[in-house]
């Protein structure tokens, strides 16, 4: 169950892995995967954008939804994204504003607390009955906490066990809270909950779920830490034998610099020269001083503080001496892009900041830029840095969640990845660009930094064994 997934609907990283992952769980097949073949299909709202896209048929499932203020109808359809089963599940409150994330968060609450009881009740209604729901995030996080309550007193859900996946613990669903009551979920009396989240659901999908995976080894780890933990990390901690960590794959098929449409000069890690024309082309394009030998760093990025976008411009003006162009290209908070905007105002013959969302874009500076900047404040994996990696960009990224467990950093550089610095701060992100540049001029060095990244494994197939493995576990299959 899903809040979003490509290709039907996608707003952010969880689009990603909600549309990728299903289909890598479907494809399994010997040698790789040895065990069971899986029947995975996906639950998602019939979001305005889904309904503009596909022909709906007659509903598989029409029934009524028990709620304390009343019966509430729902309906659902089967439509197909590849060979992966999509039950669309619509009712009255789906779509009032047709946005998948509203401006209104109480409208958001009762859209997914209603989501995920009726995605429950639906497996009732179809002639297949699950052994394990997977949820994600806060939007489908209530239907654990359901699931949890009813398989103590209806047979039917008695065998069915519960996955949660987190991909962004700050969003608990707060605003769900009235949605909760409304639809007939109680405040939890577990008291090692804080009080203040007894009736959120992330935090009671963290209660009730059987096993909870982050999308990281290392994000599991620090969400049990108050630096990450935003006030559940306690409660966490009695939940940590359950808990692990499975990174995000990439689409390396759509991230492919041997097969990009949207560069100048197509390349892989056996013709690695062909990666300069990109370089020369995007100084071009920024109006930069076209010098093969000026590092150029890239940042593309959501701009907010998650990012660590201030950390960036600040610590490029630490390390304003040395020798660099940027680009930085993101849109989100006004306060951050404006200071993006001073920062380019600043140094005009070396740094730019487009202030736009522009995949097209993102795709060429992946492949022009020499070092892609991430010093995130907090990333519970992060694609940037596996994307850079892949267009041979090298990462200078912060030792946080997802990024450490992508990035090899070695003192010696003899098995490097990329850079890695440790606090949140403007000085560490420039020591850390200066180690950077430091052994930027040895180009053989660089190169087998770049060759290294470009060759790690990132596939979905790696991260859906580990899945499936986890599912048969909890399946007892
Ligand atoms: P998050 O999901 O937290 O935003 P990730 O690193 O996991 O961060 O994924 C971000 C994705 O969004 C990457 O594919 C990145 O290229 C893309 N992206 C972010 N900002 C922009 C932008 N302004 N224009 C185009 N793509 C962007």
């Amino acid at each position: 169950m899903a809040s979003e997934a490509a290709p039907l609907v996608k707003v952010g990283g969880l689009g990603d892995v909600a549309g990728s992952l299903p289909q890598a769980l479907r494809g399994l097949r010997p040698p790789f995967w040895q065990g069971p073949r899986l029947d995975v299909r996906l639950a998602l709202p019939l979001h305005r954008v889904i309904k503009e896209k596909v022909a709906l048929a007659e509903p598989v499932a029409d029934f009524m939804l028990a709620t304390p203020a009343g019966k509430q109808p729902v309906k659902v359809y089967l439509t197909h994204a590849a060979n992966l089963p999509v039950y669309l599940v619509d009712g009255p409150p789906i779509a009032p504003d047709g946005r998948v994330y509203s401006a209104d968060p109480l409208l958001d609450g009762e859209k997914y607390i209603f989501f995920s009881l009726a995605a429950l009740e639906m497996t009732r209604h179809l002639d297949w009955k699950p052994d394990i729901i997977h949820a994600n995030d806060w939007h489908t996080s209530a239907a654990l906490y359901a699931l949890g309550l009813r398989r103590r007193q209806e047979p039917f859900f008695e065998s069915m066990r519960s996955l949660l996946t987190i991909h962004n613990l700050p969003f608990m669903g707060k605003d769900a809270e009235p949605a909760m009551a409304k639809y007939g979920l109680p405040r939890s009396p577990e008291n090692r909950l804080p009080t203040w989240a007894r009736q959120f659901p992330l935090p009671l999908g963290l209660q009730s779920a059987d096993r909870i995976n982050t999308v990281s080894p290392g994000y599991a780890k620090e969400i049990t830490t108050p630096e990450f933990g935003c006030g559940l990390q306690d409660f966490i901690k009695t939940r940590q034998e359950v808990l692990t960590g499975i990174l995000n794959g990439l689409d390396q098929v759509d991230w492919d610099p041997a097969t990009d449409k949207a560069l100048a000069s197509r390349y892989d890690c056996a013709n690695l020269s062909s990666k300069l024309p990109n370089k020369a082309a995007l100084q071009n394009e920024f109006n930069l001083p076209v010098e093969a030998d000026t590092p150029l760093l890239v940042m593309i990025t959501r701009m907010d503080q998650q990012k660590g976008v201030d950390v960036a411009v600040n610590g490029l003006r630490v390390a304003a001496d040395l020798n660099w162009q940027a680009i930085i290209l993101g849109s989100g908070d006004p306060l951050l892009e404006t200071s993006c905007r001073s920062l380019e105002a600043e140094f005009p013959d070396r740094v730019r900041a487009i202030i736009q969302f522009d995949v097209g874009l993102s795709r060429r500076m992946y492949a022009g830029g020499d070092i892609l900047l991430m010093p995130s404040r907090y990333e519970p994996c992060g694609l940037a840095q596996m994307i850079a990696m892949r267009y041979g960009t090298v990462p200078l990224a912060r030792a946080t969640g997802g990024l450490r467990n992508t990035i090899l950093d070695d003192p010696t550089l003899a098995t490097s990845t990329g850079f890695l610095f440790d606090e949140a701060q403007p000085e560490a992100f420039a020591d850390g660009l200066r180690r950077a540049l430091y052994a930027y001029p040895d180009r053989e060095v660089w190169e087998s930094i770049q060759i290294r990244g470009m060759e790690q494994d990132f596939s979905w197939e790696k991260s859906a064994i580990a899945y499936a493995q986890l599912y048969v576990q909890l399946s007892g299959r």
